[in-house]
């Protein structure tokens, strides 16, 4: 397949993006509107991150279930705001089997109602908590304007969901996993991420409080990349989920939920993605070492892929290396190369009659853009510690150009100019009126991203209205 030059990010960062996902072969739209199809290379980042987080779900005490993808309508209107908020976005199945149905079926836009539907049935005791649990599964709400990974009406994801005895339980489990998705996020997709919480207008429907992890695109804006809330008693009051505690007296539960998507593969591409293509963090690459032989003879070529295929087998076995061998005929290795690049493959291993000759290799990686030659046993036994090394360079670049796009409001007027022209980050004093706030995003297209996990006094006035301030908001326009 012959491709296209990508635009440039500097010019035409959302053309970058479908063009990227598009020749890389990371997704398509699909035949319904607001529907993606996610190709193989796309979905291979998807499996790495889903067994990272999974391990760690596992590691701290959860387990898997799975719930019903249709959702009888009076379950999912118990929740007053719960519904409030998700009205808009819920798709309703009214016919089936050729006829109407006696009661509409919601296609899940979340499952706490389902579920918290179900847990009254299995939560009687102080005895029966925590139910520490996690469905992965796909969801749906409703979207007209779709990006692929990043807005899409169906989306892949994971939901917690957890029920406990004590508010200060269910509060620690919601920062646990709040911690889970940082660690994912900067360790195995390289993105660094600020932790927070919402204001109240940012909050999830029925939620007490809503925290989030927020990275910084390559095009200065930013994107919630996993949430996890604290619902406080309010679905166990809508769903009478009550429990005799020790003292033997009947109480609420209490509940957190916590979700992370298919759309941070979206992010993947835009905290790490260049002119020439995807660069993709060692930990997630569905290949992570590309070996492309050069030759021109037969003879010539017996001999390239007879090196080739053996450090491939060595790279696979001993060394768990996910490594594939470009031996397609039909292909000059100039094409292999920007091919590989473009899908972002972190380092190339190109070996030809010479190398052959003096047993060496060079070692091409695609986040430094260095090359240099190693003998074949060097590059073998050094093959994790450079991929290593390629891992912790993406994360200090992207840590570096949050950092440098990170910037303390010094007043209001600079924050409106310099939001629109630089984008960013942007911390600055607020006063916690949430109008004040709507009237803030109306000028400035940007949001409160995050206010501090702990409410600190800022010691200052609001920039805004100039109210005492009682929070250091970071705002952003975002995604
Ligand atoms: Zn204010």
């Amino acid at each position: 397949m012959a491709k296209s030059k990508l635009p440039k990010q500097a010019e035409d960062f959302p053309g970058w993006y479908v063009e990227v996902v598009k020749q890389a072969g990371m997704a398509e739209h699909g035949p319904a509107k607001g529907s993606m199809i996610i190709k193989p290379h796309g979905y291979a980042v998807w499996e790495h991150t889903q067994r990272a987080l999974d391990d760690r779900f596992k590691a701290t005490g959860h387990e898997n279930f799975y719930f019903p993808l249709l959702i009888p309508m009076h379950l999912l209107e118990k929740e007053a705001d719960h519904i409030e908020g998700f009205a808009p976005e819920v798709a309703v199945v009214t016919h089936g089997g050729g006829q109407e149905l006696d009661e509409p079926l919601a296609i899940r836009p979340t499952s706490e109602t389902v579920i918290w539907n179900t847990y009254s049935r299995w939560i009687q005791s102080y005895r029966d908590l925590p139910l520490l649990y996690n469905q992965w599964c796909n969801v749906l709400r409703w979207e007209m304007r779709t990006r692929l990974f990043l807005r899409t009406s169906e989306f892949l994801w994971q939901e917690g969901h957890t029920a406990h005895a004590t508010e200060q339980e269910a509060v620690e489990e919601t920062l646990r996993m709040l911690e889970v998705y940082r660690e994912v996020s900067e360790d195995v997709l390289a993105i660094p991420v600020l932790s927070g919480r919402k204001s109240a207008n940012e909050r999830f429907p029925g939620a007490v409080e809503t925290y989030t992890i927020e990275g910084l695109m390559r095009d200065r804006k930013a994107l919630q990349c996993g949430t996890s809330h604290f619902l406080g008693q309010n679905f166990a009051k809508a769903y009478d989920v009550t429990f005799l505690n020790a003292d033997g007296h009947q109480e609420h539960a209490w509940a957190t939920s916590w979700g992370f998507s298919a759309r941070m593969v979206g992010a993947t591409i835009m905290t790490h993605g260049d002119d020439n293509g995807l660069r993709l963090p060692p930990a997630v690459a569905p290949v992570q070492v590309v070996i492309v032989p050069i030759y021109k003879t037969d003879d010539e070529r017996d001999a390239v892929l007879g090196v080739a295929t053996r450090m491939r087998d060595e790279l696979a076995g001993g060394h768990n290396v996910r490594v594939r061998l470009d031996d397609r005929d039909q292909h000059r290795p100039g094409f292999k190369f920007s091919e590989w690049e473009l899908k972002g493959v972190p380092l190339r291993l190109e070996i030809g009659p010479r190398d052959v000759a003096g047993d060496q290799v060079v070692v091409a990686d695609r986040v430094g853009g260095t090359k240099k030659q190693l003998s074949t046993g060097e590059a073998i036994a050094s093959m994790r510690e450079m991929l290593d090394g390629v891992q912790r360079a993406l994360f200090d670049e992207a840590v570096s150009f949050r950092d440098a796009n990170t910037r303390d409001i010094s007043s209001y007027d600079e924050f409106v100019e310099g939001v629109e022209a630089e984008g960013g980050f942007w911390r600055g004093v607020w006063c916690g009126d949430a109008e004040c706030e709507t009237t803030i995003s109306d000028k400035t297209k940007a949001t409160i991203r995050l206010l501090p996990i702990e409410t600190e006094d800022p010691g200052a006035a609001c920039m805004h209205c100039g109210k005492p301030g009682t929070e250091r908001a970071t705002w952003a326009r975002a995604y």
